[in-house]
Parts: C-alpha cells; structure tokens; sequence
C-alpha cells in the first residue's frame, strides 16, 4: 500500500489534486461510457465528455465555459438543482432518475449521478454529473404496462364470451338443437385455449423472472423433438398457405436436455415464423452438428427485423415495429432465450426486412457441471 493512501481517509467525490497527471484522469473520462459533465464552484462547465455530446447535441467546445443549467436544462435544476445540494451536504447523490433537454428542444429521460468534488483540504473544487440515456427503458416500461392491461384485457374477452355461453346453454339448452350446442361448446373450447395459452405463457414468464423455473434434464433425441413439431406444424402452416421444411441428413447425437422446454423453444420460433410469413413463402427448420455443439435454425421468408429492433428483441416485452398489427406480448424470445442459456447454450438472430429471418439455437453436446442451485434458469431480470 503506498503511503498516499494511508495520509488521511478520503470523502466521496473528494480528489488529490496535487502531484496527478490531470490529463491522465482527462482521459478516463473521456473513455467512460456514460456521459459526463464536470463543473466549477459556479457551476460552469469545465469538461464535456463525447457521450455527453452525443446525448445533448452540444460539442465539449460549445459546452465549455457555460453554465451547466443552461446546457442541460435539467428536470431538477430550477427546483433543486443536485448540484448544489452536492456540494452544499459535501455527499454524493447517487441514481436520481431525471430529464434534460437536448440541444433540439427533445426532452431525454435520464439516470443522474452527482458528485461535489473537494480537494485535500475540503476546498471545493466543483461537480460531476454523469447520466445515462434511458429513452428505451421508459419506452419499454411504457410498453410493459401496456402489453399488461392488453393481456388482461383479452382474459377479460375469453372469460366473457364462456360466460355468455354458458349461460344461454343453462338458460336455453331446451330450445337448442344438437347442432347448436356442439357449435356453442366448440366456442367454448376455443376460448379455454387461448385462455390456457396465455396463462402459461404468463406463468412460465413469471417462474423465468424470479429463477424458479428448474430444467429437467434426460437423454434428449433433438431429431425425434423436431420431428414430432414439424407433424403438428405442418396442419397449421398449410393453413396459412406456408410451405414448412425440415432438412435434417445427419441423425443427431442423444444429449442432456429438458426435452419439455426445448420443444417450448422451438414451439415459440415456429410460432414465429408463421406469425411474420406471408403466404406462398417458406419455413425450413434444419439442424447440424460441430465438434461440441448441436445447431438447429429455423429459417423464415416473412417481414424480417427492423435493425433498431434487432438489439431488444430477446428481452421481455419488447415487441418489433413490424409485430403491431400481431398478436402477442413479447415474451416468446425472451423465454426462448433464458432456456437455452440454462442449457449453457446461445440463441443468434439474422434478419433483413423484407427478406426474413433466421434464428440459430447452438447447444452443447456436452453438459458442464453444475451444482443442482445452477440448474433453475435465470430469468431475463435475473434470479
Ligand atoms: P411476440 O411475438 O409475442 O411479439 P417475441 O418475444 O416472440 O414476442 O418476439 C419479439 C419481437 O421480435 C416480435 O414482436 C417481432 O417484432 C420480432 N420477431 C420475432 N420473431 C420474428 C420473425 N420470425 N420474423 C419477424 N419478426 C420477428
């Protein structure tokens, strides 16, 4: 330990500013990934970060020298400026989620971190603000409340329409023919699916979210999976007027899986793939094998992804521009990708708008060792 350190116990946020290179800290924050504007004791900007040129718009040049209100022009400035509260309680203020106006007049969500900075003595020096963009996740909790009331919004439907049906049975059942009642329970049935499927889809959400969701692993033949999906999907794909594949030459070795769960895996990309394919196109599922690794694509002709969407789309309830007028709620991939992770595999996308998607399913022929607590599979939001 070098006898700097041991001079005099530091405060947070508080410097040495004697005998460092400033230019080396200079670029450390430079480097840093998330935006930072350094002040003065007045609160005027003495450094400008690229991030934080990307996020407001200013250059460093146009920043420097102004004061930070006027740049930032953020939430709290003219109420409780963090700043000063900062410097005033010599403490940092950590995670204050607020807004900042860019130079364009656009009003940016922001996670905010405060620091007053002190020299050796106590003497302030200024203030740092680091704060990061977090458009997309206000978007996405915009989203997440949405897709919430729709999914509860179509328990309503189904719940209404069984109970109307009921009744009439109950109340009516006298005056109906055969043919009526059959046609009624056949409603009925119908309604109980949907309301089955999206329970699950629910349930199995919610078990992924908190890591309760444990993987039941048992020799697994791939091949006889893929094989008994693609006779269940062929009746839906000629429907929809789709031509569905499967190429698989080489037989697959038997691995350790939970057999449930992948078929879970590929029931929801071939749901998918059909969802986003126009008629007329094709669906191929083809599997292969490498060294370590068995590798199942399921390979589609549909609408294909909107590269922005691209990133987000295996998080949960992130749903892509072109799934608007579709059904669903933006957790198939997000399911999709904690169970293949918890088999210590990967799952890649390739899409071009217009000309579709491919998405490849890369497991380990070998399972690693685990402790039995490994095997639950942590959710999208962690354990
Ligand atoms: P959902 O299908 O319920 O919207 P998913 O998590 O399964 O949710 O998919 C997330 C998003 O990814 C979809 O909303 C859609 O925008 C996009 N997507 C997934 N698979 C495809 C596909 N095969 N073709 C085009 N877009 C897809």
């Amino acid at each position: 330990m070098g006898g700097r350190n041991m001079k005099s116990p530091q405060r947070p946020g508080q410097i040495r500013n004697k005998g460092y290179d400033l230019s080396f800290y200079r670029f450390v924050i430079n480097s840093l990934p998330i935006a930072v504007a350094t002040v003065d004791s007045e609160l005027r900007i003495t450094g400008f970060n690229p991030w934080a040129e990307q996020v407001t718009g200013y250059s460093e040049k146009e920043a420097m020298g102004r004061y930070c209100g006027d740049i930032l022009q953020g939430g709290m400035c003219k109420i409780n400026c963090p700043l000063r509260a900062v410097i005033r309680k010599k403490q940092s203020v950590v995670r204050m989620e607020t807004t900042i106006v860019d130079r364009w007049g656009k009003v940016i969500p922001v996670r905010m971190n405060t620091a007053g900075l002190f020299d050796d003595e106590g003497g302030l020096l200024g203030g740092l603000e680091a704060f990061q963009d977090i458009s997309h996740l206000k978007a996405l909790e915009r989203e997440k409340a949405n897709l919430i009331s729709m999914f509860a919004h179509d328990i309503k439907s189904s719940l209404t329409i069984i109970g109307g049906f009921v009744l009439r049975l109950l109340k009516k059942r006298a005056n109906l023919n055969e043919e009526k009642q059959v046609k009624y329970l056949d409603i009925m049935r119908n309604e109980t699916g949907k309301l089955t499927f999206l329970v699950n889809d629910f349930l199995e959400f919610s078990r992924l979210q908190t890591g309760r969701l444990k993987l039941d692993f048992s020799p697994t033949s791939l091949d006889k999976e893929l094989m008994e999906l693609f006779d269940a999907y062929q009746v839906k794909a000629k429907q929809a007027g789709i031509n569905l594949k499967l190429e698989n030459e080489e037989e697959l070795p038997i691995i350790e899986a939970d057999a449930n769960r992948l078929r879970r895996v590929f029931t929801n990309l071939l749901d998918n793939a059909l969802k986003f394919s126009e008629k007329a196109t094709t669906i191929t599922i083809s599997t292969h094998e490498t060294g370590k690794d068995i590798i199942v694509e399921v390979k589609d002709q549909g609408i294909g992804i909107d590269p922005k969407d691209l990133p987000y789309i295996f998080e949960s309830f992130n749903r892509g521009k072109g799934a608007k007028q579709k059904e669903g709620f933006g957790l198939g991939l997000a399911t999709v990708k904690a169970i293949v992770e918890g088999h210590g595999g990967r799952v890649l996308v390739d899409s071009e708008p217009g000309r579709g998607s491919e998405f490849t399913v890369i497991l380990p022929k070998e399972r690693a060792e685990r402790n039995p607590e490994e095997s639950a599979v942590q959710g999208p939001f962690g354990p």
